[in-house]
């Protein structure tokens, strides 16, 4: 094994990160509070578009707890939750007692199949409780069906927590990804399109729902000088920090989609010539991914993604499965799953593959060589 490793999806600084950081010290603005903050909000806002107020949050995770809690999401409350997805989709639905309700995917976005999700909402009406909320992901990037969701949300009168943690920059129908939930969640964790070190952000329409989150993102203190809480709290503010990194990281935002979307068409070509391998792509013009993780399907079983992953890792490049459905976690296989196991097929013939911003020609070349050696 020569060389350095080959990472799935690494970090990758734009150059203006210290900087900011370096204000941060310079002002002594440490914590939860500062000018990195509020500009990393600001520039999130601007780049998200109309009615987006953003606040700055510790985690994806924590932003989707928050999300849920706004909506007044209780024990023995019914959440609707993509199964084909990463945990952190599902587990805020735990923290708070509540009882998730699994929808399958469908085959064009990977994301909620519209049919499915009808008949868990039926299911749930059918039990006496309208759902409280659907949390709706844009898995890879790709947007889900944003239309058909939408309309069944509006039909069913039943919010929607968009999680798109992994789908900053992706669009539908020209519209970004982030502005499609009644409440809506992006993650800047260091594997995603942009990282703050560990962060999130929670996107409200209204800036009293941003009132509210920074309230119960700050143990909900009613009076400053009494220390005065009716409410359960949380410490879930982003710090100055990680703003800092934020603010430096959106300055090469633009230039990150483009990276992510070359490594998306250097896979297209290579796998052109592949009959047995199908690469994950957009469906239509009405969707544009940010392309952050490219992924592939092995049909016909002339070997396994074990064998491809084995073979990278031989050499080095990490390779990772696709997400297990949650309905098939032990932590979750108690719960009910509408569909017909679309996401399961392919979590089996499935594999991510090194899609870093930062992938250069040298690697694609490793890659190239691997993957012949699967051609028949
Ligand atoms: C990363 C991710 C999250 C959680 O974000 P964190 O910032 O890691 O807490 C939630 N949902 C999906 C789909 C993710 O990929």
């Amino acid at each position: 094994m020569e060389g350095q490793k080959i990472w799935l999806s690494p970090p990758h600084m734009g150059g203006s990160e210290l900087k900011y950081i370096q204000n941060a010290f310079d002002t002594n603005w440490i914590s939860q509070y500062g000018s990195n903050i509020d500009e990393f909000e600001k520039s999130l806002e601007n780049c998200l578009g109309e009615n987006s107020f953003v606040t700055a949050l510790s985690s994806g995770t924590a932003a989707i707890h928050l999300a849920l809690r706004l909506l007044n999401v209780e024990e023995g409350d019914f959440v609707i939750c993509q199964s084909f997805t990463f945990v952190a989709s599902a587990n805020p639905i735990l923290y708070l007692k509540a009882v998730p309700v699994f929808v399958d995917s469908e085959s064009s976005t990977w994301n909620l199949c519209p049919n499915a999700l009808e008949d868990a909402i039926k299911y749930c009406l059918s039990q006496g409780k309208k759902p409280k909320a659907i949390i709706a992901v844009s898995l890879y990037g790709m947007p889900f069906m944003v239309d058909e969701v939408l309309e069944i949300s509006r039909k069913y009168e039943i919010p929607i927590v968009e999680d798109s943690a992994e789908a900053l920059g992706s669009k539908y129908k020209g519209k970004a990804c982030g502005t499609f939930g009644d409440l809506s969640i992006i993650s800047f964790n260091g594997n995603k399109i942009i990282t703050t070190s560990g962060g999130g952000i929670l996107i409200s329409r209204h800036k009293s729902d941003k009132d509210r989150a920074v309230y119960l993102a700050t143990q909900a203190k009613e009076d400053e000088d009494f220390y005065s809480h009716s409410e359960v709290g949380y410490n879930y503010r982003m710090s100055n920090i990680s703003a800092g990194i934020g603010r430096g990281q959106m300055e090469v935002l633009e230039n990150r989609i483009k990276q992510r979307r070359e490594n998306h068409d250097f896979y297209q070509e290579l796998i052109n010539e592949f009959e047995n391998i199908e690469l994950f792509s957009e469906p239509s013009e009405d969707f544009y991914s940010n392309y952050w993780l490219n992924t592939i399907l092995l049909n016909e079983n002339v070997f396994t993604k074990e064998e491809l992953k084995y073979e990278f890792s031989g050499s080095n490049i990490e390779t990772r499965y696709l997400w297990m459905p949650m309905h098939l976690q032990s932590l979750y296989k108690e719960y009910k799953f509408f569909g017909n196991n679309y996401s399961g097929t392919i979590f089996d013939k499935g594999l991510c593959l090194p899609s870093g911003s930062s992938l250069t020609n040298d690697c694609k070349g490793k890659i190239v060589e691997i993957l012949t050696k699967f051609k028949n």
